[in-house]
């Protein structure tokens, strides 16, 4: 087992380290070997209610943060990006530790999120308004200005990217933040919140406060003094926080969630590739992402040998201890351990063919085998519900309107893929295809420049990208009276 220091584990409030309120605890568990790391301070709603008016503060007219140039906060998130490079194998090792993904994809992931923060860094002092041709003797413009306070809630499946795509408009927009890492991983929050402290940000500006979902997180969501939510997670959890976001002060909410995205493989797509891309389509992050591509459409003709090369691949995916060279570490927690099997169980019972996997592996830690499952049908459980593990769906197709249609019969919208050289059939079928990510010969090319987010139960507003941006600023327009005649 590799050693990992451990070196934040309170709540990071107003640039101090403090115990939560209440003094309370919880542990955090290595998915590898099911031993507690260590104890984080819990967060709960008087370390929400500290937090909020720390960020208040930071958000006051006067403040530090406030009247600071844009391009100076731009600089201070470069400077942030560069000590997160300058850390990144450790930040990848506590990462792996605490979720148990693969370190060199853990590292890659450390790398990728200063892309974000330097893409939004760029940007903080080119958010500009209109000029607008109104009606009348008047000028009128509009000016972008920050939200506000803005809690943001992150799930535990990339800890890090999605803290980088949570912070990084919003540090860009001027706005202030208290951020609710995963229960699960909340470690490297925590060691990136020293590191903003480090960059020179002011008190108040970031606050981190590890804890709970149905307590610290709903505080945050129910807390009068912050004006936006943003919260990545499930559809279950993404539909509370959307009331509790209106219960009061009527917050701002974006919202990415689940899915059950459909890539679909044309019959004349090349089937060793196609296999591949389908392969890291599901498996990736051991199935454990929001867009992966669960449900794999293939045409009638090839079907046969695409089943074979996909059980081919899954068998040969290395499992194993996260921190050896492998492509699959161990799930994220026992809940999730189980529920995965218990979907594979459903996919056995309900009459798929499972060609790859199916088991648990045996050892210690919540290992699971990629499994492949061949002559699913749209009405399956496993092809219905987002499983969230190492599991791939294997559906037949014959004519491009069925599989279009097939495609879109779900409540979900995050991702889809397509699969085939004739760049028509492609074209059409990402216009017709209804979910907020499209990839064509290629599967979760997600960059810092590019919008993402979902349609339908998949969430509300988009993450990266321009869009990013928008869902940190008000517009105020301001009119100013200008007589044809000046007195
Ligand atoms: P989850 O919804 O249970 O938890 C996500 C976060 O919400 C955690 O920080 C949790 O503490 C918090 N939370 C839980 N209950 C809450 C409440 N009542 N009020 C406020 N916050 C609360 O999800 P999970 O099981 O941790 O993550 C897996 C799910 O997240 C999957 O369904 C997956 O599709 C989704 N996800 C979506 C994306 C995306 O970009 N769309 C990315 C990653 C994960």
């Amino acid at each position: 087992m590799v050693k990992v220091d451990v070196k934040y584990t309170k709540l990071f409030i107003n640039n101090d380290w403090v115990d939560a309120v209440s003094k309370k605890t919880f542990p955090t568990i290595n998915p590898q070997d099911e031993t507690v790391i260590t104890n984080v301070a819990e967060g709960d709603k008087a370390d929400i209610d500290l937090a909020v008016a720390a960020a208040k503060k930071a958000f006051h007219r006067r403040s530090e943060w406030r009247t600071m140039d844009a391009s100076q906060r731009g600089l201070l998130m470069l400077k942030l990006a560069d000590l997160i490079e300058s850390q990144a194998r450790y930040l990848a090792e506590l990462e792996t530790l605490d979720c148990g993904k693969p370190v060199k994809e853990a590292e890659e992931e450390v790398y990728y999120s200063t892309t974000v923060l330097r893409y939004y860094a760029g940007k903080a002092d080119k958010i500009c308004g209109n000029t607008i041709p109104a009606d009348g003797e008047v000028l009128s413009f509009t000016v972008k200005e920050p939200v506000g306070v803005c809690g943001q809630i992150i799930p535990w499946n990339y800890p890090i990217p999605m803290m980088s795509w949570k912070i990084s408009p919003a540090l860009a927009a001027g706005c202030t933040i208290v951020l609710k890492p995963a229960e699960q991983t909340p470690l490297t929050a925590l060691a990136v919140a020293a590191l903003i402290k480090e960059a020179g940000f002011p008190p108040g500006v970031v606050n981190v406060v590890p804890g709970y979902g149905p307590t610290a997180g709903a505080a945050l969501t129910h807390h009068p003094d912050v004006d936006k939510i943003a919260f990545t997670g499930s559809t279950e959890v993404g539909r509370l926080v959307m009331a509790a976001a209106a219960a009061n002060n009527l917050k701002r909410v974006t919202l990415e969630l689940g899915g059950k995205s459909p890539l679909v493989v044309f019959n004349d797509a090349d089937v060793e590739k196609a296999a591949q891309t389908a392969h890291a389509a599901a498996f990736a992050n051991g199935g454990q992402c929001c867009c992966a591509g669960t449900r794999t459409y293939v045409q009638s003709g090839i079907y046969d040998q695409f089943v074979e090369k996909a059980a081919e691949i899954a068998t040969k995916r290395s499992v194993g201890n996260p921190f050896d060279d492998v492509q699959q570490g161990p799930q994220i927690d026992k809940e999730m351990y189980c529920r995965v099997l218990e979907y594979i169980t459903a996919g056995k019972e309900g009459g798929a063919k499972c060609v790859a996997g199916g088991d648990k592996v045996d050892s210690k830690g919540y290992y699971i085998k990629p499994t492949v499952f061949a002559d699913v049908t749209d009405n399956m459980k496993i092809a219905r519900e987002e499983i969230f593990g190492p599991v791939q769906s294997i559906l037949k197709f014959d004519t491009f309107e069925e599989v279009v249609d097939r495609a879109n019969d779900t409540n979900y919208g995050l991702g889809a893929g397509v699969i085939t050289n004739d760049i028509t059939t492609a074209l059409s079928f990402a216009k017709q295809v209804r979910a907020g990510s499209v990839w064509v010969n290629t599967y979760d090319h997600t960059t810092s420049q590019t919008p993402f987010g979902g349609f339908k139960d998949s969430g509300l507003g988009r993450e990266l990208g321009e869009d990013g941006i928008n869902q940190y600023v008000e517009t105020k327009t301001i009119t100013v009276s200008l007589p044809k005649q000046p007195q």
